[in-house]
């Protein structure tokens, strides 16, 4: 992995504060990623990452890593240029 994409992740990591355990489901098409971290970027609690996936052209796509921090805000769906990304609620999580 690359020094970059490592120091990203680390960033990002320190972002998780406290899970709020909402049931969310977070769908990430890697064909449809194009690598550029924008949802990583503005997830505000650290639930995604970059990470290396060979079904990606670029060679990594974002993951949802850590989905308890996940609180449902839809962010990282709107700021995806490309529709990669779904973000759903569990059947049974807490509201
Ligand atoms: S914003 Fe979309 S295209 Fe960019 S890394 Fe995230 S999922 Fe991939
Ligand atoms: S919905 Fe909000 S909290 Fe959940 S992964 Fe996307 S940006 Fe992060």
């Amino acid at each position: 992995m690359s020094n970059v994409i490592e120091e990203l992740n680390l960033e990002i990591r320190t972002r998780r504060k406290k899970p709020y355990n909402k049931g969310a489901k977070i769908i990430i098409n890697p064909e449809l990623c194009k690598s550029c971290a924008l949802c990583v970027f503005v997830c505000p609690t650290g639930v995604l990452e970059m990470v290396e996936n060979k079904r990606n052209i670029y060679n990594y796509s974002a993951e949802a890593v850590a989905p308890e921090y996940c609180t449902l805000c839809q962010f990282c769906v709107y700021q995806c240029p490309d529709f990669a990304i779904v973000v759903e609620k569990e059947e049974g999580g807490e509201k």
